[in-house]
């Protein structure tokens, strides 16, 4: 008794806890959705920023709610199961019993009434069992249906942190993917190294479930260059076209909306030019200026062949799991990388631009080994631009979903 009133106490003290917390996120939050209505432009950042950390609050507890919800199911499963067999012994034994009952005229007398009397303690015993376990089991049930509810309220909340910073990116345009002036390094680890072991195209070999290292083809007949642009993601839907954001403002790539970790595919053959995990997957903000460029957060630059075509890709605002490496060659289908949202960035997506190229494979590969340029010479001021080495062209008009 005196420890059941310590549970109590103590339960009393966890949900007085959760509704602290609760209550804290109400506040915190309605405080930055008003600064993401009407803050101004400098202070823009550090909203973005403190929404992120409140979202990593909010995934932190849903993460340990969701846990402490799988050990109730755990717990109650197993209470079931035994008030089942509780349940069961009860009524076989309440069954014998009113078999001796109906016997116990033709059964000598003084016996009976000693195995009854046993019998009869056996069953008031497994009676109170099955009410106790009748009572935790209730109990378990309505700590599930807390749980449902503290879910519900932690995806409330996130959603909410999602339409604050859609409102600041929408607000203030500029500021997503790397569509500004290129700060910050490159790092020459991340980039391609030599050109010698650059593959013509056709020596392309799949590196599916195989992460990491380059494998160049045994068989030097495999088709080089691919047929048809292939898909990037499964569920992708365009966020922000190219090249202007949907109110306005100068946007050099297509934004496609993705959960984070789905699964990026290479559109078609191709190889690695640049692979950045530096950073973590889910860190990003308006005005993350980590990755390269500068904002891109986790990136990845690649050189594919269609019909013969060469054209460069970037992704940026990946996750930290890049599956290729620089050097590595892929086929059409592989999956290269996961979404994520690192950098410049206010929610799960990832950033693609295209560059139709017009050099050869080791001449564009030489030029990038120079300064790692994810713009090809195109630059970062203006659409619809070209240099000797690539043309700016729009996303959305090579790559469906
Ligand atoms: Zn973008």
């Amino acid at each position: 008794m005196r420890f059941s009133r310590f549970f109590v106490c103590f339960f009393l003290l966890i949900s007085l806890t959760g509704f602290q917390e609760t209550s804290n996120y109400q506040n915190e939050l309605e405080a930055l959705e008003r600064q993401a209505m009407d803050c101004k432009e400098q202070q823009a950042a550090q909203v973005s920023q403190s929404l992120q950390e409140i979202r990593k609050e909010i995934l932190k507890d849903m993460e340990s709610v969701l846990n402490k919800a799988d050990l109730n199911d755990i717990e109650l499963k197993e209470l079931k199961e035994k008030k089942s067999v509780t349940h069961h012994s009860y009524e076989r034994l309440k069954k014998q019993m009113a078999l001796y009952l109906m016997q116990e005229q033709s059964m000598y007398p003084y016996c009976l009434e000693g195995r009854i009397l046993n019998e009869g303690k056996d069953l008031q015993t497994l009676y109170m069992h099955q009410k106790q376990l009748e009572e935790k089991c209730s109990q378990k049930e309505k700590r599930k249906v807390q749980f449902q509810l503290e879910i519900q309220n932690l995806q409330a909340y996130d959603k909410r942190v999602d339409k604050a910073q859609n409102t600041l990116k929408e607000r203030f345009q500029r500021t997503d993917g790397y569509d500004q002036p290129v700060h910050g390094q490159h790092d020459p680890q991340k980039t391609i190294q030599g050109l010698q072991d650059l593959p013509v195209f056709g020596s392309i070999h799949s590196t599916k479930n195989d992460s990491h290292f380059s494998c160049l083809a045994q068989d030097a007949s495999i088709t080089s260059t691919s047929p048809y642009w292939g898909k990037v993601s499964d569920q992708g839907y365009i966020s922000a076209g190219t090249w202007s954001y949907p109110h306005g403002g100068m946007h050099l790539g297509m934004d496609l909306a993705l959960a984070l970790y789905s699964n990026i595919y290479a559109p078609a053959n191709g190889i690695v030019l640049y692979a950045d995990t530096s950073y973590n997957s889910n860190d990003g903000y308006l005005g993350n200026m980590e990755g390269w460029p500068y904002g891109g957060g986790n990136t990845l630059c690649v050189i594919v062949s269609i019909q013969e075509k060469l054209y460069a890709l970037t992704f940026a605002h990946l996750s930290n799991t890049i599956y290729v490496a620089p050097g590595q060659q892929f086929s059409q289908g592989d999956v290269l990388a996961l979404s994520g949202n690192s950098g410049n960035s206010t929610g799960g997506h990832t950033h693609i631009e295209v560059f139709e190229l017009h050099a050869s494979l080791e001449q564009e590969v030489s030029y990038f080994q120079q300064g790692a340029d994810f713009s090809f010479g195109c630059g970062w001021d203006a659409p619809h631009t070209q240099s000797i080495w690539a043309t700016r062209i729009r996303p959305e008009e090579v790559i469906t979903g």
